[in-house]
C-alpha cells in the first residue's frame, strides 16, 4: 500500500490481521448465529469479538481492528479501562442488586451529584437513572408533559432517539427504525433541523423555520417537549449553525415548552467538552446521558430542573435495574478518569487529528463535501465529485474496504453517505494516520468504481 497523506504512520496492515475478514471462527460463528438470533438484530461487521483493549478489538481468529466505533460511542475512555473494569468488579462482590427504590444505595446519588454538577447551567438539578438511551428518552417525554400538562414532542429533522414504541416515531428514518412496526403514537411530530451544508441557512433563518413549524403543525398550547441532539448522532454528524439551537432554547423558554437535549451520543466527553451543549452556551432545561457513561455497562439518566423533574409523582419513575449498583460504580470511575487523566483535552488532540487529517484528503477527493463535528465526534460526506448530492450507500463501501484494513468505521446519514468517526479517547496519533490513510485508499476505489 502506498503511503498517500502527508503524514507517515508506522502501523501495518500485517500487524493487525492475520486471516481474511472475517476469518474462519468468525463465519463459522454468523453461520451459527443465523438458526438462534433473531434477524432483526443487524450486524455491521460480523467479527466476533473475543477481548478488547484500549483502541483495540481483537476477534476470535486473533485480528485486531483499530475500533474508531467504540460500541457507538460508548467505551469512550477506552476498552476495559482498568479503572472502571476496578470499579465494577469491586461493587459486584459488595451489592449486585436492590433496587433503588426498595432499598437505596450511595452510588446512586453520587452520579446524580455528577451529573448536576458536570451538566450545564448552576440551577438546582435533579436525576433519574434508567438502563437505556431510548428509556430516557421515554421518561424526559413523560415528565415534560406531567410538568406542562400538554401533549406534543416535537423532535428535529434527521433525528435518532431509539427503538421503542414511543422513540421509534420520533427518528427521521422511518425504514429500518419504523417500519410495519405500527400503529405510531399520536402526539409526535418532526420539525425542520438547521443543516448548514444541505440548507445554507443561518442559525436565525433556520431556528425561524423550524419555530414556524412548530407553532402552525402544531400550537404552543399543545407543545410539551422539543428534543433536540446538539450534534446529531446517526443523523451524520450534522452541526447546526450557529446561533441555532439558542434560538430554538429562548423560544422553548418564552412559551412553556421543555427543551430536551438528547446528548446520549454527544455527551461525557465526546465533543471535547463533557457536553456538546457546551459549544454552543446552550442550558438545557433537561439532558439525557447514556452510551459513554458507565464505560461500556447499561446506563443512562435524565437530569433536569429540579421542579421540571419533580413534576412526577412518587412511583411514576425507575424501573427493576434503573440505576444498578455496578454500572453507578463503573459511571463513577468514568467521570473520575476524565476529570483526573484530564480525557477532554484527549478528545480534542483526536478531533483535530482527524480534522486536520480530512481536510488534507478533501483536496484530494472532491467526493469529500464536508468534514465536520467536534473532538472525537468527526464526520465527513461522500458527495457526487464536486457536487453537494449525497452518494447514497457510498459509506458503506468505505467502511467494508476499510474494515479488510483492520480498521472498523461506523456509517451514518439519513442516506447512508456519511462516515463517522467515534474513536476511544486511548487511539494514538499514528493509528489515526493509519486509520486516515486507509480512507485515502478506500476513497480512490470508490471514486474508480
Ligand atoms: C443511541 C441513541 C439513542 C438510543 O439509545 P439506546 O441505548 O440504544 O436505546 C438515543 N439518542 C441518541 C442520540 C442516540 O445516539
Amino acid at each position: 500500500m502506498t503511503v498517500t497523506t502527508n503524514a507517515t504512520t508506522s502501523v501495518s496492515r500485517e500487524q493487525l490481521l492475520v486471516t481474511d475478514v472475517p476469518g474462519p471462527e468468525s463465519r463459522r460463528l454468523h453461520d451459527e448465529r443465523s438458526h438462534v438470533v433473531a434477524d432483526g438484530v443487524s450486524c455491521v461487521l460480523p467479527v466476533y469479538i473475543d477481548h478488547a483493549t484500549g483502541p483495540f478489538l481483537v476477534d476470535v481468529d486473533g485480528n485486531r481492528f483499530i475500533d474508531l466505533g467504540s460500541g457507538i460511542g460508548v467505551t469512550t475512555i477506552g476498552h476495559t479501562n482498568q479503572a472502571v473494569v476496578d470499579a465494577a468488579t469491586e461493587q459486584l462482590g459488595k451489592v449486585t442488586h436492590t433496587l433503588f427504590t426498595v432499598t437505596p444505595y450511595p452510588g446512586y446519588v453520587a452520579l446524580a451529584n455528577k451529573l448536576a454538577d458536570k451538566t450545564p447551567g448552576s440551577h438546582q438539578k435533579k436525576t433519574v437513572l434508567v438502563n437505556s438511551g431510548a428509556e430516557a428518552v421515554e421518561n424526559a417525554v413523560k415528565i415534560a408533559r406531567k410538568y406542562t400538562g400538554r401533549r406534543a414532542v416535537a423532535a428535529l429533522d434527521h433525528a435518532f432517539h431509539g427503538r421503542t414504541s414511543l422513540t421509534m416515531a420520533m427518528n427521521h428514518k422511518a425504514a429500518p427504525y419504523s417500519t410495519g412496526f405500527g400503529p405510531l403514537p399520536g402526539d409526535v411530530h418532526c420539525v425542520p433541523n438547521s443543516y448548514p451544508f444541505r440548507d445554507g441557512l443561518t442559525g436565525e433563518q433556520a431556528a425561524a423555520r423550524t419555530i414556524a413549524h412548530l407553532e402552525q403543525r402544531i400550537g404552543v398550547s399543545d407543545l410539551a417537549a422539543l428534543i433536540a441532539e446538539p450534534i446529531q448522532g446517526e443523523g451524520g454528524f450534522v452541526v447546526p449553525a450557529p446561533g441555532y439551537l439558542n434560538k430554538l432554547q429562548d423560544w422553548c423558554t418564552a412559551n412553556g415548552v421543555v427543551f430536551i437535549a438528547d446528548e446520549i451520543q454527544s455527551g461525557i466527553a465526546r465533543t471535547g467538552t463533557w457536553f456538546a451543549s457546551e459549544l454552543f452556551d446552550l442550558v438545557p432545561d433537561v439532558i439525557l446521558t447514556a452510551k459513554g457513561i458507565a464505560g461500556g455497562l447499561p446506563l443512562a439518566g435524565v437530569t433536569g430542573r429540579a421542579e421540571i423533574m419533580d413534576a412526577a409523582q412518587p412511583g411514576g419513575l425507575g424501573g427493576t435495574f434503573g440505576g444498578n449498583p455496578v454500572a453507578v460504580a463503573a459511571a463513577l470511575a468514568v467521570f473520575e478518569e476524565i476529570e483526573s487523566r484530564d480525557l477532554l483535552a484527549e478528545s480534542k488532540r483526536i478531533g483535530s487529528t482527524l480534522t486536520n487529517g480530512l481536510h488534507r484528503l478533501q483536496q484530494r477527493h472532491s467526493s469529500i463535501g464536508e468534514v465536520r463535528g467536534h473532538g472525537a465526534m468527526i464526520a465527513f460526506e461522500i458527495v457526487r465529485p464536486g457536487t453537494q448530492t449525497p452518494l447514497p450507500g457510498a459509506a458503506s463501501v468505505v467502511a467494508e474496504q476499510a474494515a479488510a484494513e483492520g480498521v472498523l468505521l461506523l456509517t451514518a446519514g439519513s442516506d447512508g453517505n456519511v462516515i463517522r468517526f467515534l474513536p476511544n479517547l486511548t487511539v494514538t496519533e499514528d493509528l489515526l494516520e493509519y486509520v486516515l490513510q486507509v480512507v485515502d485508499d478506500a476513497l480512490l476505489i470508490l471514486e474508480a468504481a
